[in-house]
């Protein structure tokens, strides 16, 4: 029986887990249910899951949690606070962690996981953007299988060798939707409102991601996602915009073959892949008819007009602790757009401004990264006018 840690469990990804997670009460159960806020939320998936452990992040919410499993008369065990959420990700309680908090706020429990040695079915890009070659050595050394859940890099892992070797690998491919305001101009962005931003063509995700995939930087996150995964440089992580959102990616190996995995554009796939690993089992996404498709269309990404791809290309090759303050200037500035302080040009506006700014120092450490993402989103907030509340 595997024992599943939902991480996030109220969100677009977490929700999926669940779903896939009940479709195999015989081989898997939900053990550890844990949210931001949404004491509620959480409280009706524990009735449905049953799991052996809730916990909430925020601490306020603590009574509310713990009188709402009461109220609903179930065992489960209240908890809360981030520690909490570490220290169950690498408890006994589970021996398989969904890491899908947004944010940075994953990092602690998908490291704790990592080094604890579970299976770790990774949503959360903003922990390997922020800190991915601690994660990954950490995830190496105590033996923890790594499976991608964002469906890009779910793609390749299904398409490279087992071993998850790459040397014959000469390039990736990473697909792009191109997002909701693809083939508009500069002047065509200057007044689009959340709402627009967070309505994808083809995805139902959170709104962080959301707002990620309109200013294209969910793709330079997932370049330098891709980049720890797989252990490829920048130049050979290439992004192709593929509107249908069929294709999920692509490896070409140096033989000139090229590979690819296709699917309909629903998580619950990526994540039965994670659970099922390394067997294939049910995941509720139907097939691809591809004739109904009719045709499968490529175009090359427009960074002119969505800079921030550029952006996270530069923090690649930049190194050190760049990548760490691209992350926390686009979750400020997200924030901010989001709560309407902000317009949208100003998302790129602020993370090039922090970019230039601030310096970028050796990320020898996981203090040094935590201190570059703090002064990363003091300068956005100042930026924003968010006073650091955003
Ligand atoms: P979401 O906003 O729908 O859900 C986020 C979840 O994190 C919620 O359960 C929320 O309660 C929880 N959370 C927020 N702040 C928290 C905190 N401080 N501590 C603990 N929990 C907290 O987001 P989502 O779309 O499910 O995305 C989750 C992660 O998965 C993100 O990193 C995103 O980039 C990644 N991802 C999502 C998709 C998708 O299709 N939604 C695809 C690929 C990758
Ligand atoms: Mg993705």
């Amino acid at each position: 029986m595997r024992n599943v840690a939902v991480l996030g469990a109220t969100g677009s990804i977490g929700t999926s887990a669940l779903d896939v997670i009940a479709r195999h009460p015989d081989a898997m159960r939900a053990s550890v249910l844990a949210a931001g806020s949404r004491v509620d939320a959480l409280v009706e998936l524990c009735r449905t899951h049953r799991p052996a452990h809730a916990v909430i992040a925020n601490e306020a919410a603590y009574p509310g949690l713990r009188d709402g499993l009461r109220a609903a008369g179930l065992e489960t065990v209240a908890h809360a606070g981030p520690e909490a959420i570490a220290a169950l990700a690498a408890g006994d309680a589970c021996d398989t962690i969904v890491a899908a908090i947004v944010g940075a706020a994953g990092l602690d429990s998908t490291l704790a996981a990592a080094r604890a040695g579970k299976r770790l079915l990774l949503a959360n890009k903003e922990s390997l953007v922020l800190a991915g070659e601690l994660l990954m050595h950490a995830a190496h050394d105590a033996g923890a299988a790594v499976i991608p859940i964002d469906s890009e890099h779910n793609a390749i892992f299904q398409c490279l060798p087992e071993s998850g070797d790459t040397d014959s690998v000469r390039r990736l491919l990473l697909t792009a939707s191109g997002g909701p305001f693809r083939g508009r101009s500069r002047a065509e962005l200057a007044n689009v409102t959340p709402a627009q931003a967070v309505a994808h063509p083809k995805w139902d995700m959170g709104p962080k991601i959301s707002v990620d995939s309109a200013t294209l930087m969910n793709k330079g996150l997932e370049v330098i996602e891709a980049h720890h995964l797989f252990g490829l440089p920048g130049e050979r992580i290439e992004v192709l915009v593929h509107p249908q959102s069929l294709v999920h990616s692509l490896v070409e190996f140096i033989d000139g073959s090229t590979l690819a995995q296709l699917g309909l554009p629903d998580m619950r796939t990526a994540l039965a892949v994670g659970l099922g690993w390394p067997r294939r089992i049910a995941s509720g996404v139907g097939g691809l008819d591809l004739r109904a498709h009719g045709r499968l269309d490529f175009e090359a990404p427009d960074v002119d007009t969505f800079p921030c791809l550029r952006l996270a290309y530069e923090a690649l090759a930049a190194g050190g602790t760049a990548p760490a303050m691209l992350n926390a200037l686009d979750e400020i500035a997200v924030s901010a757009f989001l709560q309407g302080r902000i317009a949208f040009l100003d998302i790129p506006a602020t993370i090039e401004d922090g970019l230039a700014a601030l310096p970028v120092t050796p990320a020898d450490s996981l203090d040094a990264l935590l201190d570059a993402d703090a002064r990363a989103r003091a300068f956005a907030c100042e930026r924003c006018g968010t006073g650091g509340n955003a």
